[in-house]
């Protein structure tokens, strides 16, 4: 099925750029954006930030940048994936270099360099894998939380399997035969139980055991 969402939205200035842009654009959106130049407790008071991207290792059209604190640790950043993107029946995770798992109780400081590749999955059964790219840190005197959106990916146009509408929603029992993506007018016609259905969201995890936003 294919899934067509090229553009995202940066968080910081509410423009639109295709995913390739993105990262030189946030690079000098967040130049003129993180430092806040009003605060009175100059340099000394930055914090440390990591610049990071998230996307889905076979849904790349899926894709986040975030500005984690330093601070941060791993146990944050899963819950915040989990909140956004994945939750559905308390699955367990983990983020691992290479092989390696990394303890969640760990702070990204400790572990983190710009360039570094993680893996994270989602749930061991129906596996959602996350690729969480960091590519830079940097200093800033802005924090609203541990976790921030920069940019997000604007919602995949996914054609519905049977007509030319967009697909609102997905038939669980039909999907792995690409029939399974269904408009609201396809859906009404559609046999299987309407309980096999499920909404679709701006996640890698779109129809996906009950994940439903
Ligand atoms: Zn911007
Ligand atoms: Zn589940
Ligand atoms: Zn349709
Ligand atoms: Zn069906």
């Amino acid at each position: 099925m294919q899934r067509k969402a090229l553009r995202g939205t940066c968080a910081l200035c509410k423009s639109a750029f295709s995913k390739s842009a993105m990262t030189r654009h946030l690079q000098s959106c967040m130049g003129k954006s993180q430092i806040d130049e009003k605060s009175t407790k100059g340099s000394s008071s930055l914090l440390k930030f990591f610049h990071l991207i998230v996307e889905g290792k076979f849904l790349p059209e899926y894709w986040m940048h975030l500005k984690v604190s330093s601070h941060a640790r791993f146990e944050d950043l899963d819950s915040f994936l989990r909140e956004i993107w994945l939750e559905c029946c308390g699955h367990i995770s983990a983020f691992r270099i290479g092989r390696e798992e990394i303890k969640k109780s760990q702070k990204l400081e400790y572990v983190l360099h710009p360039g570094m590749r993680l893996n994270y999955e989602y749930d061991f059964g129906s596996t959602t894998e996350l690729v969480v790219k960091v590519v830079s840190e940097f200093r800033s005197n802005i924090k609203a939380s541990e976790v921030e959106i920069l940019a997000r990916n604007d919602s995949p146009q996914i054609q519905c399997s049977h007509c030319d509408r967009l697909a609102t929603l997905i038939c669980t029992e039909c999907m792995y035969e690409d029939a399974g993506w269904l408009c609201d007018d396809c859906a009404e016609d559609h046999p299987c139980d309407k309980e096999m259905m499920l909404p679709v969201v701006n996640s890698p995890r779109t129809g996906v055991c009950a994940y439903s936003g």
